[in-house]
């Protein structure tokens, strides 16, 4: 739906439970239609910022949703949609009744409630189970019901807190496709938590990362990737060439600290030299998803370095034997340096 100003705007938030801050002078806005991650470990503060928006935990600090101040209203006066992973839904009502539920309480005519519960049972895929009990539903169609209850009445905004942390993997990342295919339909914006980086790199406009109530970054996925804010944040979204203090002194620049973006970077067997290049001997490899995972040892940098090969990039497609000597091209954009405090 179109709406004037962000779909959200928080500043200052902070959450704590007795003697412990959960959350600590957050700012973030969500654009109008934007899909924004919130991504951290366990216990630093997701829920306790997906509450607080939606007015389930008091809270300090300014919510204000399409330029209306939220935080002053309670929880069912806020006007956004709240889908939690645990599926709850009305054991009461049946399925066609849970999806026109939300519509109900905005008080959608009798007709536009019952043309919009169809259609969102068509594009979920449970037309045909309109009349069932809820309680006969597969985790998967439950959650498939969760949201299309939350998306019917089109709320500028939704939370959406690990919708899809219940479900097998494959089914998860094709819901969570999904998903992001209807909200950018219908131009709705979304918050969602998950603690799985790869749904937020593939769905989401822009990624939040937070850590211990506080927000270290905002950044769109291949900015997070590529410049992460700081080595803490390198390691938490999966880079493992990252060196910090004495260990990146002897790194080419001598940085404070610095990472590797090994994809950029490229191992070959054998000797030679060439620009940017430095010996690393293969020492171990072990198989993932793409091709083998080398563990180098660079003698010029006081260091190992994990790369991943294809196995068109190794001579027989073949993990290379323990020992085997070979050269590192590390170019300069294939580093990311951070001066000053790491
Ligand atoms: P996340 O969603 O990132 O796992 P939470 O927001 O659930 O993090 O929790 C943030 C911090 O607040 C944690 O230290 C957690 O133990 C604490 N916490 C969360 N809920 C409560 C609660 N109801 N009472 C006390 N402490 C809580």
């Amino acid at each position: 739906m179109a709406s004037v100003g962000p779909a959200l705007e928080i500043a200052r938030l902070g959450v704590r439970y007795g003697a412990t801050v959960a959350l600590a002078d957050v700012d973030l806005r969500v654009e109008a239609g934007e899909i924004v991650a919130l991504v951290g470990p366990s216990g630093c503060g997701k829920s306790s910022l997906l509450r607080a928006v939606a007015g389930l935990v008091p809270a300090t600090g300014e919510v204000r949703a399409t330029d209306r101040a939220l935080h002053a209203l309670p929880a069912h006066r806020r006007g956004v949609g709240v889908v939690f992973q645990d599926h709850a839904l009305f054991p009461h009502l049946d399925v066609a009744g849970n999806v026109a539920f939300g519509l109900v309480e905005a008080r959608a005519a009798a007709e536009v409630r019952r043309e919009r519960t169809a259609a969102w049972l068509a594009r979920v895929g449970l037309a045909d189970r309109a009349g069932d009990d809820v309680d006969r539903l597969s985790g998967g169609e439950r959650q498939r019901i969760a949201l299309a209850r939350t998306l019917a009445p089109q709320p500028p905004l939704v939370l959406l807190d690990e919708p899809f942390a219940s479900l097998d993997p494959g089914l998860r990342t094709r819901l969570s496709l999904e998903v992001a295919g209807w909200l950018r339909e219908l131009g709705t914006a979304a918050l969602f938590v998950t603690h799985d980086l790869d749904e937020a790199l593939a769905i989401a406009d822009r990624i939040a990362v937070l850590r211990a109530g506080r927000l270290v970054q905002v950044a769109a996925p291949h900015e997070l990737m590529a410049r992460p804010a700081d080595p803490w944040t390198a390691r938490f979204v999966g880079h493992e060439n990252v060196w910090e203090g004495d260990e990146a002194a002897r790194l080419p620049g001598a940085p404070t600290a610095a990472l590797l973006l090994a994809e950029r970077a490229r191992w070959r067997p054998g000797t030679g030299a060439a620009e940017g290049a430095v010996p690393a001997t293969h020492v171990a490899a072990s198989p993932v998803r793409d091709g083998w995972r080398l563990e180098l040892e660079v003698p010029a940098w006081g260091t190992r370095v994990r790369w991943t090969a294809r196995p068109r990039e190794l001579p027989g497609g073949d993990a290379p034997g323990a020992g085997t000597a070979g050269i590192l091209e590390a170019p300069d954009e294939a580093w990311f340096r951070w001066t000053g405090r790491g």
